[in-house]
C-alpha cells in the first residue's frame, strides 16, 4: 500500500452499508414512482408522475453521484466517469421529458438519443479505469474476453430481436428502429464488462457490484422490450421502471465505488474464470444450432461466427499467461525463486559479468508473529515495491519466499554493486506504513561477484549467502563475499541447517542448575540450561549455538521447547514430592505478545502453579526492549510467575532504576561473584548491591560461586541463595532428585 492510500484509509469515510440521507430520499422518491407507476393507468400520460417524479428521482441519483464525486475530490476515475453516465442519462431523459409536448412519446431520435448514447461510453470508461489500473499486463486477454462474451450474447440478442431484424422488416429498418436496436446491444456490452472483470482474479469493480448488475439487467430488459414494442410505447408505461431503476442502481454503486478501501480488496468472488468466454461459446455455438433449423437473422449467424473465431484467442492468451504466472512471485508480483533460477543461468552463460546480491530483512519474523501474517505480508509487497524502483530496468529482482529477496545485476563493478546496496539500504531507511503502524525495517545484503566468485548460479548463491550472514551478524548491513568468509561461514550456514533438523529430532537436552539457599542450605530452585547432543560434534553449550539460533530466527521455537520441556519435568518433580522453582532463561526474541498465553497453557496442561516456574531475563534485554515488553512481564507477575534479572551488574541500568523494575529476583553476574575471590573492593560493592536488592525487597542469588570461602563471604553479607560449580554443576534431569537427595541426607548427619 502507497502512503497516500494508507492515510486514505484512515479517513472517516462513509461504510459501503451506510445509508445517508441523500440515498434516503432517492430509493423513497425511488419507491413512490415505482408505485405510481403500477398502480396509475399505463395508457394515459401523466406529467407529474410519469413526467417530474422520474427526472426527479434520477436527479437525486445524479446528486449521490456528485456527493460522491466531491468526498473523493474528483480523483478516482471511476467515480467520476460513472457520475457523469448517471448525468448524461437523466440530462437525456429530462431533454426526451421537456420535448413531449403533449404527445406520449416522441417518435423521432433526437437530442435526448445523444445523451442515452454518451452513457455508454461513460460507463465503459468506468469499468476500463478498474482493469487498466490493476492489472496492465493481463489487458489484453481480457479484453479479448469480453469481446467474445459481448459477441456471444450479441447472437443471442440479435435472436431475441429477430421481428425487427429479418430481412422482410429490414427492409423498412428506419433511423429510430436501428437506435432502439443499438441500446441492447450496448447494454450487452456493459453486462460483459461487467461479467469479465468480476469473473478475473485480483480486479474489484467495487463493493455494491451486485447492484450494479442488477442495474444494467433492469436497463438492459427496458431496452429490449422497448425495441419490440416501439410502436406501441408511451412514457409512462411499466417499462420505463426498468430505465430509472437502472439509473439509481447505477447510482448506488457510484457511491460505493467512491468507499472502496482494504476491504474490497480481500473479497473473493464465486465466478469462475473462463466463465466469460464458455458461456458465450455455447451460446454462439446454440444459435448457430437453431439457425441451421430456422430461419434466423443474418446477424445473428455473423455474430456467432466471430463469437467462435475469437474465443481461440484468449485461450491462447492465458497458455502465455500461465507460463508468466508460474514464474510470478503471487504476492509481491515479482519474478519468483524459478524466475531467478532459470534466468540468471542464462545471462551467465551469454557471458555476463555482474553481482548477485541476497538480501533478507531483518528481524522479520518479530513483525509476523506480534502483527499478524497480513501486516508482514503488506510489508513484503512495499518492501519489494522499494527495492525494484531502486533498480534499473534490466536488473533482475525476484523474491525467493519469506522474507529473502535476490537480486542480479548485471554488468557492474564491485564498487557499483556496493553503492547499489546502500541505495536499497537507505530507501528502506524511511519506515513503512502499514495500515496504521509504522515499521522500521533494514535488511542484509550477502554479495557475490561474478566472474570473481564464480560463473555459475549455484556456487553464487552460496557465496551470497554466506556473506549475507557476515552482514547480518555484523549487523553492517551490506557485505561482499571475500574468501576468508568462507571456512567459517560455510561452517555457521552448516550449523544452522543442523540447528532446523535437530529442533525437529531429538537432540536437544536441558540440565538443571540448583540455586541453594544460604541461610539454611535448602535447594530452593533449578535453572534450566539447554545442552545440543550434535550427532558428530559431541555435547555443545549454548554459547555455541544460541548466537546462531538467534540470527536465524529460531529463538522463538527453540525456547518454545525448552518451556515444553522444563513444564514437564516440573510436574513430574512435583509428582515425586520434590518442590523446586524451575527457571527458564529467555532471550529478547523470545518475549512475544504471545508468550503468556503460551506459557499459561503449558502450565495448566501439566497442572503445574504459576508459582512453580521463574523466568530470567537478562538485565540488557529489560532495558533495551520496547515498551510492550513490560506490559508482558507485568502480565507475568500478574498471573504469579516470577521474573528474575540475569546477568546483573553486566548491563548499564542505574541501581535507582531497579525501582522501577517489575522482578522478583537479582542474579548477581559471577564476574562480580569472581573477582570476590582476590578483590576486597569488589566484596565491598557485592555488598552494597546485596543491601540495596533487599531495600527495594528484591531477593539476591550469586551466581558462579565456586569455592567455599566465596560461598561464606556472601552468607555474611546477607546473600540470600547461591549457584555455581561449587553448589553443583548443571544436573542431567534425572540426577536432580539423587542429589538433591543426597545433600539433605548430608546435611541431617551434620
Ligand atoms: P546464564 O543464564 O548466566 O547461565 C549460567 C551459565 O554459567 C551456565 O552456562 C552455567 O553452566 C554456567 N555456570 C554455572 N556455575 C558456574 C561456575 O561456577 N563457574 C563457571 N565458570 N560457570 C558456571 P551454560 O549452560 O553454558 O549457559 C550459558 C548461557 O546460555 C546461559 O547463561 C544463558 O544465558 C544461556 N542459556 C542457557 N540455556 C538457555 C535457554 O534454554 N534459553 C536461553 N534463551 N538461553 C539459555
Ligand atoms: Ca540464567
Ligand atoms: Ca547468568
Amino acid at each position: 500500500m502507497r502512503r497516500d492510500d494508507a492515510r486514505a484509509d484512515r479517513r472517516p469515510t462513509a461504510r459501503p452499508g451506510h445509508v445517508g440521507p441523500l440515498m434516503a430520499g432517492m430509493l423513497t422518491l425511488l419507491a413512490i414512482y415505482a408505485a405510481g407507476l403500477l398502480l396509475g393507468d399505463p395508457e394515459t400520460f401523466d406529467p407529474l408522475m410519469d413526467g417530474w417524479l422520474s427526472i426527479l428521482t434520477e436527479l437525486a441519483g445524479v446528486g449521490l453521484c456528485v456527493s460522491a464525486a466531491v468526498r473523493t475530490r474528483f480523483a478516482k476515475p471511476q467515480v467520476v466517469l460513472g457520475g457523469a453516465a448517471v448525468t448524461a442519462y437523466t440530462a437525456g431523459d429530462a431533454y426526451y421529458a421537456a420535448s413531449l409536448a403533449g404527445e406520449d412519446a416522441l417518435a423521432y431520435a433526437s437530442f435526448a438519443d445523444v445523451a442515452y448514447l454518451a452513457f455508454y461510453p461513460l460507463m465503459l470508461g468506468a469499468l476500463g479505469v478498474v482493469v487498466v489500473r490493476k492489472l496492465r499486463s493481463m489487458l489484453w486477454p481480457l479484453l479479448l474476453e469480453s469481446v467474445v462474451g459481448a459477441l456471444g450474447a450479441a447472437s443471442i440478442m440479435a435472436l431475441i430481436l429477430a421481428p425487427l431484424l429479418t430481412a422482410e422488416a429490414a427492409a423498412g429498418t428506419t433511423f429510430e428502429v436501428i437506435i432502439a436496436v443499438v441500446y441492447p446491444l450496448l447494454d450487452l456490452l456493459l453486462i460483459t464488462a461487467i461479467g469479465g472483470i468480476l469473473a478475473s482474479r485480483g480486479l474489484d469493480v467495487g463493493p455494491r457490484w451486485p447492484v450494479l448488475i442488477g442495474g444494467v439487467l433492469a436497463f438492459s430488459a427496458a431496452d429490449v422490450a422497448y425495441a419490440l414494442g416501439m410502436q406501441d410505447y408511451a412514457v409512462g408505461s411499466i417499462i420505463d421502471i426498468g430505465w430509472v431503476a437502472g439509473v439509481i442502481a447505477i447510482a448506488v454503486w457510484v457511491d460505493g465505488a467512491a468507499d472502496t478501501g482494504r476491504a474490497a480488496l480481500h473479497q473473493r468472488r464465486g465466478v469462475p474464470e473462463l466463465a466469460a468466454p464458455v458461456v458465450s461459446t455455447a451460446a454462439a455455438l446454440a444459435v448457430l444450432v437453431v439457425g441451421s433449423q430456422a430461419r434466423i437473422p443474418l446477424l445473428a449467424v455473423l455474430f456467432a461466427a466471430s463469437t467462435l473465431a475469437l474465443a481461440v484467442v484468449p485461450l491462447v492468451f492465458r497458455n502465455r499467461m500461465l507460463v508468466v504466472l508460474s514464474r510470478t512471485d503471487e504476492l509481491t508480483g515479482l519474478p519468483n525463486r524459478r524466475a531467478l533460477l532459470t534466468d540468471v543461468p542464462v545471462r551467465l552463460a551469454g557471458g555476463s559479468t555482474g553481482a548477485l546480491f541476497l538480501l533478507d530483512l531483518d528481524h522479520f519474523k518479530h513483525v509476523n508473529d506480534a502483527l499478524g501474517h497480513d501486516v508482514g505480508d503488506a510489508l513484503l509487497v512495499q518492501v519489494g515495491r522499494r527495492f525494484a524502483a531502486q533498480l534499473r530496468p534490466d536488473d533482475l529482482l525476484a523474491r525467493l519466499g519469506g522474507d529473502e529477496f535476490a537480486v542480479f545485476l548485471e554488468g557492474v563493478t564491485e564498487a557499483e554493486a556496493v553503492a547499489a546496496a546502500l541505495r536499497l539500504e537507505t530507501e528502506l531507511a524511511e519506515p513503512v506504513l502499514v495500515g496504521s503502524a509504522s515499521l522500521e525495517v533494514s535488511a542484509s545484503i550477502g554479495i557475490a561477484l561474478t566472474p570473481e566468485h564464480g560463473t555459475d548460479l549455484g556456487p553464487l548463491m552460496r557465496k551470497a549467502d554466506i556473506a549475507m550472514f557476515r552482514a547480518k551478524s555484523g549487523r553492517s548491513g551490506h557485505h561482499v563475499y571475500d574468501v576468508t568468509d568462507d571456512d567459517d561461514g560455510e561452517l555457521r550456514l552448516r550449523t544452522v541447517q543442523e540447528l532446523r533438523t535437530a529442533l525437529a529430532g531429538n537432540e536437544f537436552e536441558l540440565h538443571y542448575q540448583p540455586k541453594v539457599s544460604l541461610s539454611d542450605d535448602r535447594v530452593v530452585g533449578v535453572e534450566a540450561l539447554l545442552r545440543w547432543n550434535h550427532p558428530t560434534r559431541g555435547r555443545l553449550s549454548p554459547d555455541a549455538f544460541l548466537p546462531l539460533a538467534e540470527e536465524a530466527g529460531l529463538m522463538p521455537a527453540l525456547s518454545g521447547l525448552v518451556l515444553e520441556r522444563a513444564i514437564r519435568r516440573a510436574a513430574r518433580w512435583r509428582a515425586e514430592g520434590l518442590d523446586v522453582i524451575v527457571a527458564v532463561n529467555l532471550s529478547g526474541s523470545c518475549i512475544l505478545p504471545c508468550l503468556p498465553h503460551q506459557i499459561l497453557t503449558l502450565l495448566g496442561q501439566h497442572d503445574v502453579p504459576p508459582s512453580g516456574i521463574m523466568l530470567e531475563i537478562t538485565e540488557d534485554v529489560l532495558m533495551s526492549t520496547p515498551a510492550g515488553t513490560a506490559s508482558i512481564l507485568e502480565r507475568f507477575r500478574a498471573e504469579g510467575i516470577q521474573i528474575s534479572i540475569d546477568d546483573f551488574g553486566t548491563g548499564y541500568s542505574s541501581l535507582a532504576y531497579l525501582r522501577d523494575l517489575l522482578v522478583d529476583e537479582l542474579k548477581l553476574d559471577r564476574s562480580f561473584v569472581v573477582a570476590m575471590q582476590e578483590d576486597q573492593r569488589a566484596v565491598g560493592l557485592v555488598g552494597s548491591i546485596i543491601d540495596l536488592a533487599h531495600s527495594l525487597g528484591l531477593r539476591v542469588v550469586a551466581e558462579g560461586v565456586c569455592d567455599d570461602r566465596t560461598q561464606e563471604e556472601l552468607r555474611a553479607l546477607g546473600c540470600d541463595l547461591a549457584q555455581g560449580f561449587h553448589v553443583s554443576e548443571p544436573l542431567p534431569a534425572a540426577e536432580v532428585s539423587a542429589w538433591i537427595g543426597a545433600r539433605g541426607a548430608r546435611a541431617a548427619r551434620t
